[in-house]
């Protein structure tokens, strides 16, 4: 125990605490400065359009797509930094201490949207479950991959935006066995643009006998 404390003194004076997003420093690891944690904005409901509202529930962010939450999103994502997770922890914290959130009481399961299999091996995890995994663990909800996530062969930049969305809407199926029938689902995601996966997700969970679907993403400036 000493020397477990021994060994964080030297690592802190080594390596001093510091905000992800303006490097102040913090008093402990993984916190942020309350400002830049502050201009992440907050939980806030997403209006989706008539195609995702038939088929989805409540849909909503936990902060906005810039600033601190975009550059945790892209460090996780594109550059593996696995490292960053503690800071996503004390937002998630962050969020549940300090705005009235509360997710429908009546969820049975919280589901990721899928990477497909080579996406997934060549980034060694899958963001979602890495983001949301200890905050559901909190909450004893559990996370279940009932959907899975064909490869798109096509290049998305030379379609128009009907034949992405056509393309994006054929990606998913339910995982091979999956028991989606009778539950409530909370469908998770890192982001959401268009709200196209969502819906397109929504609506293979709903095909297959979901009870209702929720969507919960981690930052979103949908609709601002
Ligand atoms: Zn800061």
């Amino acid at each position: 125990m000493i020397q477990l404390s021994l060994w964080n003194s030297l690592l802190d004076f080594l390596f001093p605490p510091h905000c992800p997003l303006c490097h102040a420093y913090v008093e402990e690891r993984g916190s942020w400065c309350p400002s830049c944690l502050q201009r992440c904005g907050g939980p806030h409901r997403l209006l989706l359009p008539a195609a995702g509202q038939r088929r989805i529930r409540f849909a909503w962010a936990l902060g906005g797509y810039r600033g601190g939450l975009r550059s945790l999103v892209h460090d996780l994502k594109y550059r593996r930094k696995k490292s960053i997770l503690p800071y996503i922890d004390t937002y998630l914290r962050h969020v549940r201490e300090n705005h009235l959130f509360l997710l429908p009481a009546d969820l049975d399961v919280a589901v990721p949207v899928p990477l497909h299999a080579a996406r997934e091996r060549e980034r060694g995890f899958n963001q979602v479950e890495a983001i949301f995994a200890r905050a559901l663990s909190v909450r004893q909800l559990p996370l279940e991959r009932l959907l899975q996530r064909q490869a798109v062969t096509q290049p998305l930049y030379r379609l128009t935006p009907g034949e992405r969305r056509h393309v994006v809407q054929h990606a998913f199926s339910a995982a091979p066995g999956a028991a989606i029938a009778g539950r409530h689902i909370l469908l998770l995601d890192d982001i959401l643009t268009t709200g196209t996966t969502a819906t397109a997700c929504a609506e293979v969970l709903m095909a297959a006998g979901a009870s209702s679907v929720d969507v919960l993403v981690f930052a979103s400036d949908y609709g601002k």
